[in-house]
């Protein structure tokens, strides 16, 4: 038995899920004077945020449930070769959220999360700041991010879509250009290209660098980061002790971080969390290109997002809602290079490499889940959906003032995981 539980008088918590959300409030706990152990049942960033597209993205870390996404939910299903996939299974778990989803695909609840989700839009890239003052190597580049369509129409619902986000209080700095401009700018922009939507001040990260270079950080800090560990409880002990066991060898700590990404449910339900979190997986891959690619590349009629990645490009898509653990289809990769080979020239997509799925951890109503629970020193902190790499720093800032001071940050009211 192993007793990593209070020493020399300072708070210890024990933060299960090394992702960039629970790396990131181990991190942000150290600033407080806490100990941290951070757990993760296979090792870092083995979950959604290693193969993601790696965009910060203020500007376009929008709620999943926007309207429209219903409507081409319906045609896709159709459709086996489209960006988004439920598969007929007979999960009525699966079913229940679907449900509950598209009751969210609505303005009203969208516009609710984009205002719960705007705080963490703001100030983001602040929090990626103090992790890069404080010595992490977040490898950060900061670049426009260039989307591309056929033609101007297509590009009137982005362009109305970031002029809701800039009427909702977020500044952004976009223009829309016209195809000729886009290949100026872009080697990559194929003669299809008819129009684009310039959104510059975003920034983007080697992300699997990133969460191991910050894991590393937690560990010079005193922290310990230990792999091997499946959490499969949760529980409050006593006054001040949260025990938690993996196989026979229970862990203590005065506070528990849950921030298992899609995995979330199991630890979360016993303590009165009731919105549910499911995988919505993505595909990634790295081809080579003709040309050096200049900054991201986003293709929204194909929902599909490039990046520029040690050297050559790393291509993400998909919207897959299988168990997270469920094996890679091969097929929803030949659907992406189907869906993004017309817009984009000079990538050797014959030569690709680092093919991964990983799991996006939804929650219905398009907020994550963040704060404390009804078991008095367990924190919840996951459901970020598409955007976990971006929202991910500021949540774990956020969520470790409030635990070590007690109070709950203004910033954090809608998150509140019991909603
Ligand atoms: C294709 C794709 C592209 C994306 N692109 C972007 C992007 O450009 N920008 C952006 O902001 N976001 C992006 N995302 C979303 C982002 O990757 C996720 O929202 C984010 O990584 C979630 O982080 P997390 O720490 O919550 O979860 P994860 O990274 O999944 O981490 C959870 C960890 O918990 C561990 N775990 C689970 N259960 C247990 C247990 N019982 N005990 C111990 N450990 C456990 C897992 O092993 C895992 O390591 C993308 C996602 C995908 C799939």
């Amino acid at each position: 038995m192993t007793d990593v539980g209070r020493v020399g008088g300072g708070q210890h918590v024990l933060v299960v899920g090394a992702g960039v959300v629970g790396l990131s409030t181990a991190w942000f706990l150290q600033e407080h004077g806490a100990r941290v152990t951070v757990v993760d049942r296979k090792g870092t960033g083995t979950g959604a945020s290693w193969g993601n597209a790696g965009w910060l993205s203020p500007g376009l870390a929008l709620p999943l449930n926007e309207p429209g996404v219903l409507r081409y939910g319906l045609s896709s299903l159709l459709d086996p070769a489209a960006p988004l996939s439920v598969p007929f299974t007979p999960d009525p778990g699966l079913w229940l959220f679907l449900a509950r989803f598209a009751a969210h695909c609505r303005w009203g609840p969208w516009e609710r999360a984009v205002r719960a989700n705007l705080p963490l839009n703001t100030s983001c890239l602040d929090a990626f700041d103090l992790l890069d003052k404080g010595g992490v190597e977040t490898t950060m580049h900061e670049s426009p991010i260039t989307a591309v369509f056929r033609s101007p129409r297509a590009a009137v619902g982005l362009l109305r879509e970031l002029e809701r986000v800039t009427d909702s209080g977020l500044h952004l700095d976009y223009g829309a250009a016209t195809g000729d401009q886009a290949r100026e700018a872009l080697p990559q922009a194929s003669g299809r290209v008819g129009a684009a939507v310039r959104l510059d001040g975003q920034r983007h990260v080697d992300p699997g660098t990133l969460v191991r270079n910050l894991a590393r950080s937690v560990r010079e800090r005193g922290g310990q980061v230990r792999d091997g560990f499946d959490v499969t409880d949760v529980r409050r002990v006593g006054d001040s002790v949260i025990t938690t066991s993996s196989g026979d060898e229970p862990l203590f700590a005065d506070a528990v971080v849950v921030s298992t990404g899609a995995w979330f449910d199991g630890l979360a339900r016993t303590h009165g969390v009731r919105t549910p979190v499911r995988a919505g997986r993505g595909y990634s891959f790295t081809v080579p290109t003709s040309d050096p690619v200049p900054g991201p590349i986003y293709i929204p009629e194909a929902r599909v997002a490039c990046t520029p990645y040690q050297g050559s490009l790393r291509v993400a898509g998909t919207m897959e809602f299988r168990g997270p653990d469920a094996a890679l289809d091969e097929r929803r990769i030949g659907a992406i290079i189907a869906s993004a080979r017309p817009y984009l020239r000079g990538v050797r997509w014959e030569e690709r490499s680092d093919t991964w799925v990983g799991p996006r951890p939804v929650t219905p109503d398009g907020m994550p889940l963040v704060g404390a629970t009804r078991t008095p020193g367990v924190y919840m902190a996951g459901g970020h959906g598409m955007w976990g790499l971006t929202h991910g720093p500021i949540t774990g800032r956020l969520l470790a003032e409030q635990i070590i001071t007690g109070e709950r940050p203004t910033e954090l009211r809608a998150l509140d995981p019991l909603r």
